[in-house]
């Protein structure tokens, strides 16, 4: 089959592209396995009544302008426009002007013994097990790793009436956060009755109990494993020998590779203001994936989105504009968590449960940056 642009992948990246380049006038075919599925959700409203929640459905993918193929892309020649998709015993030759890749993170097992088939509450498909595992009624779950995935999930499931506990090998949830938000954390799963466990190696894994050397066995009917994700460039689709994250050009082109863009998670952008970025969030995703749009319709301009991810921890809702590794000093602002770089200007503001504040806090970042 022939077409403009074919985007690989059907997460939040390619459809925020895909929706672009459709009101560009351009006709894109979507890949990816089944419809396009929002993530955020997973660790939130989704958990409670076991429905994921979409992005398109076939109508509003059809009215959108954009044809959509349910099959994975398993090779690329990126200089010839070429791709070949899979499903099953189905196989597609796909010949596109442009390709933009947005396959987003692989959420990989840890190499645990016994967690080869752990569920993994991070992928849609992985998500229909859980559901039926947890939506019977309550159980007692087992969550493993206390980032902002493991930690949403652990409030949100208590929240829900399950007795939940959440182990990590760090000492803190959210321990590569910038304070207050670790304890923050913490507080609230002990408010919402979350045993948490710091400082614990799993030495095996397995469906419904974990061994550990500080605790011995955990048990629980469920056990869930949030240890993170790897930006994921399947062999066949990397353009050449690349290291991930993909570094792209300020339009989202793949150096070195003109039809080429790519974007989400997948990406590291040369930022306009905060230089090389990788930001692997919500926002970001439906940044890049327009901003890859936008040059593949001959729209060029910098990157200059202001970064910024949320997180709902429970009844919590915790927020982060600007990039807070590139903060030097930190301060409260009239309530806010401001963090300035060497030179004094803003570079990060932490807002916690005043999503009203974030307008003010984007402002402040960009005032920084000279905007
Ligand atoms: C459970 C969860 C909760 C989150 N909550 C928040 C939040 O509260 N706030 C926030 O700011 N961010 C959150 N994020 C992060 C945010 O959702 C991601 O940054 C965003 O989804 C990245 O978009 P993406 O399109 O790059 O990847 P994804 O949305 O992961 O989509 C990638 C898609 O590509 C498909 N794909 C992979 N390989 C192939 C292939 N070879 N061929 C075809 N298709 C392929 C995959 O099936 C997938 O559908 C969350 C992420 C997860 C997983």
């Amino acid at each position: 089959m022939k077409v403009e642009v074919a985007v690989v992948g059907n997460g939040v990246a390619a459809t925020a592209c895909a929706t672009r380049l459709a009101r560009h006038g351009i006709r894109p075919l979507l890949i990816g396995p089944g419809l396009p599925v929002d993530r955020p959700p997973l660790t939130k409203a989704a958990l409670v009544d076991g429905k994921p929640r979409l992005l398109a459905d076939e109508e509003r993918l059809a009215e959108r302008g954009i044809d959509r193929l349910h099959a994975l892309v398993v090779d690329a020649e990126l200089d010839e426009g070429r791709l070949r998709a899979e499903w099953g015993a189905e196989a597609w030759e796909v010949e596109a002007d442009r390709i933009v890749l947005a396959p987003g993170l692989l959420y990989a097992r840890p190499p645990i013994p016994g967690f080869e088939d752990a569920l993994v509450n991070a992928d849609p498909h992985v998500f229909e097990r859980l559901a039926a595992l947890i939506c019977a009624g309550p159980v007692e779950v087992l969550v493993v790793g206390a980032g902002l995935i493991g930690t949403e999930t652990a409030a949100t499931l208590a929240q829900a009436g399950h007795r939940v506990t959440l182990v990590d090998l760090l000492e803190r949830p959210l321990h590569r956060l910038h304070d207050p938000l670790p304890a923050l954390a913490r507080a609230t799963l002990d408010d919402l009755g979350v045993r948490f466990l710091g400082g614990v190696r799993i030495e095996k894994g397995g469906e419904r109990a974990v061994e550990t050397a500080r605790h011995g066995t955990l048990a629980a009917d469920v056990v869930l494993v949030a240890t993170g994700g790897v930006p994921l460039l399947p062999p066949g689709l990397a353009p050449g020998e690349v290291e991930l994250p993909l570094a792209v050009g300020p339009n989202m082109q793949v150096p070195g590779h003109p039809r080429a863009y790519a974007c989400g998670d997948l990406v590291l952008v040369p930022h306009a203001r905060f230089g090389p970025l990788r930001f692997p969030h919500w926002d970001a995703a439906i940044g890049t994936g327009e901003q890859a749009a936008d040059a593949v319709a001959g729209v060029a301009a910098p990157y200059e989105r202001v970064p910024y991810w949320w997180s709902d921890i429970g009844p919590r809702r915790l927020a982060e504009v600007g990039v807070a590794a590139q903060a030097a000093a930190w301060a409260e602002e009239g309530g806010l968590h401001v963090g300035r770089d060497e030179q004094g200007e803003p570079v990060c503001v932490l807002v916690v449960d005043e999503p009203r504040r974030l307008r003010e806090a984007r402002a402040l970042v960009q005032e920084g940056g000279g905007a």
